[in-house]
């Protein structure tokens, strides 16, 4: 991954996006913003306990340095499930400026121009989407519920029931998360990804002696990508871990949960 404006409001991005001409993308950083304390700097979330001025004018810097237009942002509501919506310019300020309407959506998709979509991080795994021919995009949270719940099938389903896509055509992008450097789960939570059963899970499962296993949810979520009929090369996945990089991105597990929230963005132009 690239890091952008690392001087004032740095963001992330993928090569691989940056060379789809119609879209604009980015994932912040916990750098350049405005928020105190244990949110120190860019927290995106106003469900943490930040200060709510704070965070809207995170997301005016943020927005100023990705190029994207701060009333055209439409957030999701995550939970931890896998619903798909979609959404339209109607949406827009949803979840920053207007209430949330929309429970339990843990992935966005827009065929329109100027809908920012705007899903929610720390650890979990952000999957990037775009349709190329289609000019189609989407944005997915998969945390181990979403991912073992094959949330990234079920966006790639969704847009090829709404708008037509061919798989073939979609590419995306998986990351930046907890690396399988730093996963480490207990074996309730391994058994639901040994549940994956018709993918090799010996590719993303590592057990460990003490009982507990590594797991490489960027890998497990490429794969499910990879079975949905996503390309090999139109699949890019981020070498940066969040909790090795806790000075530069919010990691939920190297700070025992006293964080803020990191963004994904994308927009049609
Ligand atoms: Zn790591």
């Amino acid at each position: 991954m690239k890091i952008n404006n690392a001087d004032t409001v740095p963001y992330l991005t993928y090569k691989s996006f940056e060379s789809i001409d119609f879209i604009k993308h980015g994932f912040t950083t916990r750098l350049g913003g405005v928020s105190k304390g244990i949110f120190s700097s860019m927290n995106l979330a106003f469900n943490r306990g930040d200060d709510k001025e704070a965070v809207l004018e995170n997301y005016r810097r943020i927005c100023e340095s990705i190029g994207l237009d701060f009333n055209s942002l439409t957030a999701s509501a995550q939970d931890h499930h896998t619903f798909v919506r979609v959404v339209t310019a109607g949406d827009c300020g949803v979840g920053i400026t207007k209430p949330r309407d929309m429970e339990s959506v843990d992935a966005l998709v827009t065929a329109e121009r100027k809908v920012t979509l705007v899903t929610y991080y720390a650890d979990c795994t952000p999957l990037f989407f775009a349709d190329t021919k289609k000019r189609v995009i989407a944005l997915a949270h998969a945390g181990w519920r979403g991912t073992v719940g094959r949330i990234g099938e079920k966006v790639v389903k969704k847009m090829t029931e709404e708008f037509g896509s061919d798989p073939k055509d979609i590419k995306c992008a998986v990351g930046p998360a907890i690396s399988k450097c730093c996963y480490e789960v207990d074996k309730a939570c391994a058994d639901e990804f040994y549940n994956l059963s018709d993918l090799d899970t010996s590719e993303f499962i590592f057990p460990k002696k003490n009982n507990k296993y590594m797991i490489d949810l960027l890998e497990t979520n490429r794969r499910i990508l990879l079975n949905a009929g996503i390309l090999t090369e139109n699949i890019t996945v981020s070498d940066v871990c969040t909790k090795c990089n806790s000075s530069l991105l919010w990691s939920h597990r190297a700070t025992n949960g006293q964080r803020g929230t990191m963004c994904a963005m994308m927009c049609i132009k």
